[in-house]
């Protein structure tokens, strides 16, 4: 049994208009999304900016209510579940945010931060347990009993990070959403936080959804890896496999912006033309087709269903099969067109 089970899950937005707030279309953020997520593993999730991979995540959680789908935890459906009974079942799936700096309440030290969570769920039962759980936490994520006193402004974004990994820690979870952890913070301090949750899922075993928009950095971490493209999954496989032979053509595109270390790689750059469309009025067929750059005639009616290519390989697109990859796409001149 998967720890996580995500069944075809729609998160849409209404839109409203005029006086009296008409309801005037809907943003389709998630639209019929599943997934699953073993204990222990990482499944990370890549996309650009608005392809609906935070909804997703929040939605998982239950920080935003799904329009509809089911989402099983541990067995139990937990979309329906709410007050006391929701607040308990949180102890299991906890989320790490973008900006460690605005998650974190200003006018609380560390400890009460860290210490609230240990409080709700009852966790201490002295102070002194409280003390000693929260100095544990805070050496695990490489802070230490001194820190405890102090306010978030006193860190460095990474040590913020750091704060909010021990916070999501102290309830012991089994699944922690990480939503882009290290896109805010310098080059040089995200490799320490990734190295920090892979040694954290090494000793407590927690599975994480690794969300970014930078797939050099999910690559590293995650044993497979989900690619969505306006509020759909356009592919997933085991992370090697869709790195060495992505069969999507957004993936193409997405892996040909991953610099490369070694020189005498041939990897091309592919510049899709045109920006991400509006999620509101979603192009019709398959959403990608004005930007695929090997779009055929059916593209632009036929929706492609998500298909298991090769065992574990998923790609929703018409051209993909077992036998023969999508065609190679040509170099764009970059000057024509936004670069991804
Ligand atoms: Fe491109 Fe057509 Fe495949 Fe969509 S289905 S990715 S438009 S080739």
């Amino acid at each position: 049994m998967s720890l996580l089970e995500v069944k075809n899950l729609k998160v849409h937005f209404p839109v409203k208009h005029g006086l009296f707030s008409r309801v005037r279309g809907y943003v389709k953020a998630v639209d019929d999304v599943s997934l699953n997520i073993q204990a222990g593993e990482t499944l990370g999730l890549v996309g650009e900016s608005g392809c609906g991979k935070t909804t997703l995540g929040r939605a998982i959680i239950r920080l935003i209510e799904p329009t509809s789908g089911q989402v099983t935890f541990h067995g139990e459906d937990i979309t329906r579940l709410s007050g006391s009974t929701l607040r308990e079942r949180r102890r299991g799936f906890q989320m790490i945010f973008q900006d460690p700096y605005g998650s974190l309440n200003p006018r609380m030290t560390v400890e009460q931060i860290i210490g609230e969570a240990i409080d709700i769920h009852k966790l201490a039962k002295t102070p002194a347990a409280r003390r000693a759980r929260i100095n544990e936490l805070l050496q695990a994520v490489g802070l230490n009993a001194a820190h405890a006193q102090r306010y978030p402004h006193e860190f460095s974004g990474g040590q913020r990070q750091r704060i909010g990994i021990a916070r999501a820690l102290a309830v012991e979870p089994n699944l922690i959403v990480c939503d882009e952890p290290v896109s805010a913070l310098d080059v040089s301090v995200q490799a320490q936080i990734v190295n920090l949750l892979m040694d954290l899922q090494d000793q407590r075993g927690i599975a994480y959804l690794f969300i970014a928009h930078d797939l050099a950095i999910v690559e590293h971490i995650s044993r497979r890896v989900m690619v969505m493209y306006l509020g759909k999954v356009v592919e997933m496989a085991e992370a090697k496999e869709l790195i060495q032979s992505p069969q999507h053509p957004y993936t193409q595109a997405l892996l040909s912006a991953v610099p490369v270390v070694d020189p005498a790689s041939k990897r091309k750059r592919i510049v899709l033309p045109g920006d991400v469309p509006s999620p509101i009025h979603p192009p019709s067929g398959c959403h990608f087709h004005p930007r695929c750059p090997v779009a055929e005639e059916r593209c632009k009616t036929d929706i492609p269903p998500l298909r298991e290519i090769t065992p574990g390989h998923w790609v929703s697109c018409h051209l993909a099969t077992a036998a023969s990859a999508v065609p190679a796409i040509a170099e764009t001149p970059r000057a024509d067109h936004r670069q991804l």
